[in-house]
C-alpha cells in the first residue's frame, strides 16, 4: 500500500496540482499531511531518528560552519539552530544540516537512519520524502519571514511533536 502511496498517488496529485494550476504548494501540503499521519503510525528508536535541517535556517552573518558540523554553533540564540541543538541533546536523536537536496540524502544515506525528520520549504519536503522512500520521512514546514532561503524559521514546538510521535511510548 504505502509503495502505491509514495510511487504512484504522490506524482499523479504533484501532475495534478500543475495541469489544474492549484494554489501554490496545495498540492504539496496535501501530500505532506498524508505522508505524516503515515510516519505517525511507525514507532522508531531515538538512536536511528535524525533531524535534518536546511542552511538557510542559520542565521545569514554567522560565520560557524555548521554543514561541516553542527557542534560548530555556538549557542548564540540568533537563529534556530540553538534551539534544534537543545531539542536533540533532550530526546537523545542526532541533527545534522544540509545545504540541498543531493547532500540530504548523503547525510540520510550515511547515517543510516530509519526515520528523518525534515524541516524545510513544501516543495524540497516533498522532493525529500520521495527521493528518501523507504526512510520515512516526517516533513516540518518551515517559515520564511524573510522570503526563501533566507533566515528561515521553524516552530520548535512542532519538531518536538514529531519526535514524540515517532518514539511513541519507547
Ligand atoms: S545559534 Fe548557532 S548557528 Fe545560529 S547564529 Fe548563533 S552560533 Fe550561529
Amino acid at each position: 500500500m504505502k509503495w502505491i502511496i509514495y510511487n504512484l498517488y504522490f506524482p499523479l496529485v504533484l501532475l495534478a496540482g500543475k495541469v489544474l494550476r492549484l494554489p501554490a504548494d496545495a498540492a504539496e501540503l496535501h501530500l505532506i499531511g498524508l505522508n505524516n499521519r503515515i510516519q505517525k503510525k511507525e514507532q522508531r528508536q531515538r538512536e536511528k531518528i535524525l533531524i535534518l535541517t536546511p542552511s538557510c535556517l542559520q542565521n545569514k552573518d554567522c560565520e560557524n560552519n555548521i554543514v561541516e558540523d553542527i557542534a560548530h554553533c555556538q549557542g548564540c540564540g540568533k537563529c534556530r539552530i540553538k534551539d534544534l541543538l537543545q531539542l536533540s541533546a533532550k530526546h537523545k536523536t542526532r541533527l545534522a544540516v544540509a545545504t540541498g537536496g543531493r547532500l540530504a540524502r548523503q547525510i540520510v544515506q550515511k547515517a543510516k537512519a530509519d526515520a528523518v525528520i525534515a524541516v524545510a520549504c513544501e516543495k524540497e519536503l516533498v522532493s525529500g520524502i520521495l527521493d528518501s522512500y523507504p526512510v520515512g520521512v516526517t516533513a516540518v514546514v518551515n517559515s520564511r519571514p524573510f522570503g526563501p532561503c533566507i533566515n528561515t524559521d521553524v516552530d520548535i514546538a512542532q519538531v518536538e511533536k514529531a519526535l514524540i510521535g515517532l518514539l511513541g511510548k519507547e
